[in-house]
């Protein structure tokens, strides 16, 4: 199911996950668009830089491939910091963390991903880390057990999360910074492909670049990696230079039609107008009948079908909208 990982914001292989790096923006007017956002993290780099203290700890919230973790570099970068790495699911016992954070040097930042998949022990090791920078260990057991307090250098913990409905109100209290990624427009993801674009010395025409900014889902993740498969097929069809006939072709063979919709996205709203007229259908039905698990339908396909205004959501279900009639209906 070639054109499902197409389309999907999450990174799909090691050699995607190396160009993403090569493709990085290294700064903060260098990462395009979310202009609220690069203004706020600016005045507190600013400001805490003057101080000569770390940034107070970041949640960045947001969709898969929205750049949480391209932020988080570009902080510690900004804040003449390193950065240690890890995630939510990786941090699973406590001697892990504690040896994480005991080695952090002053002004670090430990970037955990998918921060809603912490455990409770873990959480909660967290709140005196962020709060006192400070992590209480317990020695012994029993009625002989005692905690012992173990100072730590002063760092920057930014998490990043998918699901914000999941991150617990003390996990979000100890948060000075909370920023929320949305969708990009058409424009800003044209600057991106034109960015990618220079890095990978891509010879491309506007009106392609146009057309292909148009389906990338608005995700610059899905963005980098339109142009990577365009170009691919102009290698193979043309001589590497992509015009718009050769985009347009590209992104036929790819399946992705001018919204940026693909199969799966077109079959859900098809299920919805076809089989439940229009709707409104739950969350779990809708799942059942097109075959997709609702972890992904909710993540992954919802956000940018609601966002494109192809779906609506209300408290009896999801309804398509005129406009995702429109569309289906070109097809039948
Ligand atoms: P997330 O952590 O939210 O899943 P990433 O930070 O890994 O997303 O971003 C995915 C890719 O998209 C990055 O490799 C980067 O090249 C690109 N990217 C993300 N946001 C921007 C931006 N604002 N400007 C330019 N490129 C971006």
């Amino acid at each position: 199911m070639e054109q499902e990982r197409l389309t999907q914001p999450h990174t799909q292989d090691e050699s995607e996950a190396k160009t993403e790096i090569s493709l990085r923006p290294n700064s903060l007017s260098d990462f395009v668009g979310q202009s609220q956002i690069k203004k706020q993290l600016d005045i507190a780099i600013q400001a805490a830089n003057t101080r000569g203290e770390p940034i107070e700890h970041v949640l960045l919230y947001g969709n898969p491939g929205l750049g949480k973790t391209t932020l988080a570099h570009i902080i510690s970068k900004e804040m003449n910091s390193n950065i240690k790495i890890t995630s939510g699911p990786a941090l699973e016992k406590a001697g892990d963390l504690a040896a994480i954070l005991s080695n952090l040097e002053a002004g670090d930042v430990l970037f955990v991903d998918e921060i809603h998949r912490l455990n409770k022990t873990i959480e909660e090791i967290l709140y005196s880390a962020m709060e006192d920078f400070a992590l209480d260990i317990i020695i012994g057991k029993g009625p002989a057990a005692r905690t012992l307090r173990m100072p730590l250098e002063p760092f920057t913990l930014i998490g990043a999360t998918t699901k914000m409905n999941l991150i617990s109100g003390p996990l979000r209290d100890r948060f000075g910074h909370l920023f929320h990624l949305n969708f990009y427009t058409p424009e800003d993801i044209e600057k991106i492909i034109h960015r990618s674009g220079k890095i990978l010395e891509v010879e491309m025409q506007d009106q392609a670049r146009h057309t292909i900014s148009h389906r990338a889902r608005r995700t610059p993740r899905v963005a980098n990696r339109l142009l990577r498969r365009v170009r691919d097929y102009a290698t193979v069809h043309g001589n590497g230079i992509i015009d718009h006939n050769m985009a347009l072709l590209a992104l036929e063979l790819l399946d992705i039609d001018e919204y940026g919709l693909d199969g799966v996205d077109r079959r859900i709203l098809k299920t919805i107008f076809e089989q439940f007229e229009g709707g409104p259908v739950g969350l779990s039905t809708l799942a059942a009948s097109t075959s997709q698990d609702m972890d992904t339908l909710e993540t992954i396909y919802e956000p940018y079908l609601l966002q494109i205004g192809m779906i609506e959501r209300t408290p009896r279900g999801r309804k398509t909208t005129p406009l995702a009639e429109k569309h289906i209906k070109k097809d039948l």
